[in-house]
């Protein structure tokens, strides 16, 4: 089958390679194998490839977290689902029997994976998923908003929704425009009734994100000390809530930006995690600071259902296809992207 890889863990991207005969993967007893339609990019597939101490991967590896398919084939102990039906799943890898899965908290599983980060992902023509993680496809729904919507509506749902607990009327500051987990994040905010603010690497972006709905909008490259301007704009009261998911390089900002009792979330650090923390800031103002990573089944079923009923319409940048993989990997490394970078694994795109 078409797949793409990277052959070794390197910082560079001369590593990948766009194969046609990768072995089509067989599916155990418990799961499925999926055609791919479409799957889609996120930071994650860079830190994998780059790798770190602890990261056993069998290579060469097929990268992509994010997918939408149809079953092309069942393991022997599979019931409830039929070859030929549209998919999708949890990128949530778990177990199903340790005290986390059995409280329904699959996210904190004792062997908890994500799909293209420990195994193999969805950038190839076939993988395979275990029956356990799969959500079914309404007819009618594009399967490329699908994949686009995957592991960044359930992370920011879990983060923003459940974790965070976001109510209507608080004030959200995301900081980053651009990325699929920050938009998710503005979109589902929005969604709950929250006033949505957002600190913009440029005008354009700045720009697209009033255009989808954030009610403020804030260009840094025309304001560094943005944490001050939220603080003005708010009559220095802050904000309810930050989501800071670039780390190192605006933690301090974040802290300073949010008022009373708020809390910065956090689902990542592309900047770095060696944040500075103002601790006079965490008690003073006696705020909180949650973190969470991708999420449980619950999760995944309540961000799917805001996709499949149209109430959250996941935003695609642009559409490559295998080929095109590197292509879309700088675009995203260089920031350019408003949305999510699609790779169609079909044939003949
Ligand atoms: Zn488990």
């Amino acid at each position: 089958m078409r797949a793409v890889v990277f052959r070794e863990h390197s910082p560079r991207l001369d590593v990948y390679d766009v194969v046609d005969d990768r072995p089509v993967p067989v599916p155990g007893p418990d799961e499925v194998l999926l055609r791919v339609h479409y799957a889609a990019l996120n930071r994650l597939d860079d830190w994998v490839r780059k790798g770190w101490r602890g990261l056993n991967l069998e290579l060469p590896h097929i990268p992509g977290s994010d997918f939408a398919g149809e079953i092309a084939a069942l393991g022997a102990d599979v019931s409830g689902w039929e070859v030929g039906q549209r998919v999708t799943g949890n990128p949530t890898l778990f177990c199903g029997r340790c005290r986390y899965c059995l409280q329904g908290n699959q996210h904190l599983c004792e062997q908890f994976a994500v799909v293209g980060e420990h195994v193999h992902g969805a950038c190839a023509e076939y993988m395979v998923l275990p029956a356990r993680n799969l959500i079914a496809v309404p007819q009618g729904v594009d399967l490329k908003l699908v994949a686009a919507g995957n592991l960044v509506t359930l992370t920011a749902w879990r983060n923003l929704i459940v974790d965070g607990g976001l109510r209507p009327g608080e004030r959200v500051l995301v900081v980053g425009a651009g990325g699929g987990v920050n938009i998710a994040a503005m979109q589902l905010a929005k969604l709950t009734g929250a006033t949505v603010w957002v600190i913009a690497s440029n005008a354009k972006k700045a720009q697209m994100a009033l255009d989808l709905g954030a009610d403020w909008a804030l260009d840094r490259s025309q304001e560094p000390q943005w944490a001050k301007a939220v603080w003005l704009h708010s009559q220095r009261k802050g904000v309810d809530v930050v989501v800071d998911n670039v780390g190192a390089a605006t933690w301090g900002q974040s802290l300073r930006a949010l008022g009373p009792h708020g809390r910065l979330l956090t689902v990542g650090g592309t900047s770095g995690y060696g944040a500075q923390i103002p601790v006079n800031l965490i008690f003073g103002r006696q705020q909180r600071i949650i973190g969470s990573t991708m999420g449980n089944m619950e999760d995944a079923h309540q961000a799917f259902k805001l996709i499949f009923s149209g109430k959250l319409t996941p935003v695609i940048d642009s559409i490559y296809p295998l080929e095109g993989y590197v292509a879309a990997l700088q675009r995203m490394l260089a920031n350019q992207q408003f949305g999510k970078l699609v790779i169609d694994v079909r044939p003949n795109a």
